[in-house]
């Protein structure tokens, strides 16, 4: 699994789910860009990481929702060190709450950040694997946006237009050797999932057959695999990591 001298962004890569994917990609060799959007100091932290352990890393901020922050932070990177070769869209928020009662602007900046955000960095970063004729790009869906969650009409909408979106973007860019796969992770536990109280988390619990949640190291692990050579012969697919939650 080497991706010794490949340039890789991880969007939302400064904390939870984002942190061990860059760890991950800087174990297997690839200098990591790690985003962040308003946590520069997170960001510093997973590069202070992936340093302690011999890897190469840099802090990058911009807003994945942002058009223009996003080509012209992807336009300096290519003129720092070439193009990226691995994109990880990870970046994603939540504004949860039950449909009746959701403001428009929930419904908005959800879309914005989670499925927008994925379209425009996509498509400035696959300039240049198309160049290089080589690519992986990694969507981070979620176990809602296949079996749907109340509360989370904004959520579970965005997530599910990402396999809509890797599927038709596999398709226009397998002829250049460029993969794009999603996973979808269930319950993993970070920032995103302390927000949930101990009555929810244990409901929970018990639609999980593995019995726990999964670790931001489960999800790295599945992208570490898409991105390797290993994964070479698979696009278009979502591969749930998510302890039997979702079937
Ligand atoms: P966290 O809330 O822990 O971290 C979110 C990350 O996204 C941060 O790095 C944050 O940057 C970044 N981010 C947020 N908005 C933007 C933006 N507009 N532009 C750039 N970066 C942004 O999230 P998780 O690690 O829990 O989740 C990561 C991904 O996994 C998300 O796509 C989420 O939907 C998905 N997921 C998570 C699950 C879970 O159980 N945790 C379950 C299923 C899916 P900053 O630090 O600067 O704020």
């Amino acid at each position: 699994m080497n991706l010794d001298g490949k340039i890789a962004l991880v969007t939302g890569g400064s904390r939870g789910i984002g942190r061990a994917i860059c760890l991950k990609l800087a174990e297997m060799g690839a200098l990591v860009y790690i985003n962040y959007v308003s946590r520069p100091e997170a960001a510093l932290e997973t590069q202070r990481l992936i340093e302690e352990n011999g890897g190469r890393a840099r802090s990058v901020g911009f807003d994945v929702s942002d058009s223009t922050a996003v080509t012209e932070a992807v336009k300096k990177i290519v003129s720092e060190v070439g193009p990226i070769e691995v994109l990880v869209n990870n970046a994603g928020i939540t504004r949860d709450g039950l449909m009746a009662r959701m403001k428009e602007s929930d419904w908005d900046e959800v879309i914005d950040t989670n499925l927008k955000g994925v379209f425009l960095c996509s498509k400035v970063v696959s300039r240049g694997m198309m160049k290089k004729k080589w690519g992986r790009v990694v969507n981070i869906s979620s176990v809602s946006g296949f079996a749907g969650n109340a509360g989370q009409v904004n959520y579970a909408a965005a997530k599910a237009g990402l396999t809509g979106l890797t599927k038709a973007m596999a398709r226009e860019y397998g002829s250049r050797n460029i993969t794009v796969n999603s996973v979808a992770p269930g319950y993993i536990k970070t920032e995103m999932t302390d927000l949930l109280g101990d009555d929810v988390k244990e409901q929970l619990m018990g639609e999980i057959p593995l019995g726990c949640l999964g670790t931001t190291e489960d999800i790295a692990g599945a992208v570490a695999y898409l991105v390797s050579d290993d994964g070479r012969y698979v696009t278009g697919q979502t591969l749930h990591v998510n302890g039997g939650m979702y079937m």
